[in-house]
């Protein structure tokens, strides 16, 4: 029987995962097609209830749902307890586990912006969703000693702080309203600068002004596109990097978990490519219209 594995979103349309893991599964041979659910808030419950069937090995979660999801799933694994966060389900029998595989594949994009330099201590992140929890879980087990986080709606990110209480109680982990005055005055102290809001996916927007960015900082947008956001950053003379990493390590996290199999990783790199290429969006982070020239990849990395 093929089995299914599902991406549930709101958007998840023409999304990068599908290429990837179809890509994936028919190279190992595995008899499994990738679908894209496109479920409201109101219709993810009865979503989550379908993936008990024997047909699914499981499922990607992505905007506005991870954290949504969390109650309706049986167990969660340490990183999707201590993010607050699911990104992927497993089955066991008809037990839905939660995953959140966001954390390792950020711990690989931001490994591979700082390169040899020492990690830093203090990052200022925007944002509190799903993306921003597992980008804080990846900081404070990092080592990071500062974070301090905006959000649009300020409660949302003191939910977020108040999440982590103990996990955070050995540094300083805070929320702060959303003011440029604020972030600039923070990001003059702070090397690591992580957008984890979807500010630049579907619009040419950037959420921060272009004065307050220095040539010291550390940028990364979990975004999969050269973002205003980064072109602004990479003139200013930061280090800058996209998406792409995240995207596809959290992707071969996921692979491995429905599978038990290794990821193809390089296969699964060059099908995100050739779908950037042609232009397909991301519900994980292409932003729209963006040319494929002008994404190809994240400035500032040697490679
Ligand atoms: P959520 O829907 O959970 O959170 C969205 C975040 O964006 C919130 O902080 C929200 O603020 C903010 N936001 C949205 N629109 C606006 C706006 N117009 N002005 C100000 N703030 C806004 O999404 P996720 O956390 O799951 O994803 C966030 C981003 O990260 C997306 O672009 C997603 O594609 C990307 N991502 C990429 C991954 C990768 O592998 N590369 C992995 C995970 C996420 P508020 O709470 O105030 O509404």
């Amino acid at each position: 029987m093929t089995k299914r594995v599902v991406l549930i979103g709101h958007p998840v349309a023409h999304s990068l995962s599908g290429a990837m893991h179809q890509a994936a599964f028919d190279s190992a041979g595995i008899d499994a097609t990738y679908e894209l659910w496109d479920r409201t808030p109101m219709e993810l419950p009865e979503a989550i209830g379908g993936l008990r069937d024997a047909a699914f090995l499981g499922a990607n979660i992505t905007i506005p749902h991870k954290e949504r999801v969390v109650p309706m799933v049986d167990r969660s694994t340490e990183d999707a307890h201590a993010t607050g966060a699911v990104n992927t389900i497993t089955r066991e029998g008809k037990r839905l586990i939660g995953h959140n595989t966001d954390v390792p594949g950020f711990k690989v994009a931001l490994d591979h912006l700082v390169g040899k330099q020492k990690m830093p201590r203090q990052a200022v992140v925007l944002g509190a969703g799903g993306g921003a929890r597992a980008v804080v879980h990846g900081l404070i087990t990092e080592g990071f000693q500062r974070i301090v986080v905006f959000n649009r709606h300020l409660h949302r990110a003191e939910g977020l702080v108040k999440h982590f209480g103990r996990s955070a109680a050995h540094m300083e982990l805070r929320a702060m309203p959303w003011h440029d005055s604020i972030i600039e005055a923070e990001l003059a102290k702070t090397r690591v600068l992580v957008n984890a809001t979807s500010i630049g996916l579907t619009t040419d927007e950037i959420p921060i002004p272009a004065e307050v960015l220095h040539g010291d900082l550390l940028v990364l947008d979990l975004i999969y596109a050269r973002t205003p956001l980064l072109r602004a950053a990479a003139a200013a003379g930061a280090s800058v990097a996209d998406g792409e990493l995240m995207l596809l390590n959290q992707g071969a996290a996921a692979f491995t978990l429905w599978t038990g199999q290794p990821a193809p990783l390089e296969l699964m790199q060059e099908t995100l490519a050739a779908a950037r290429a042609d232009g397909l969006r991301s519900a994980e982070g292409e932003a729209t219209g963006a040319a494929a020239d002008d994404v190809a990849s994240p400035a500032g990395t040697a490679d």
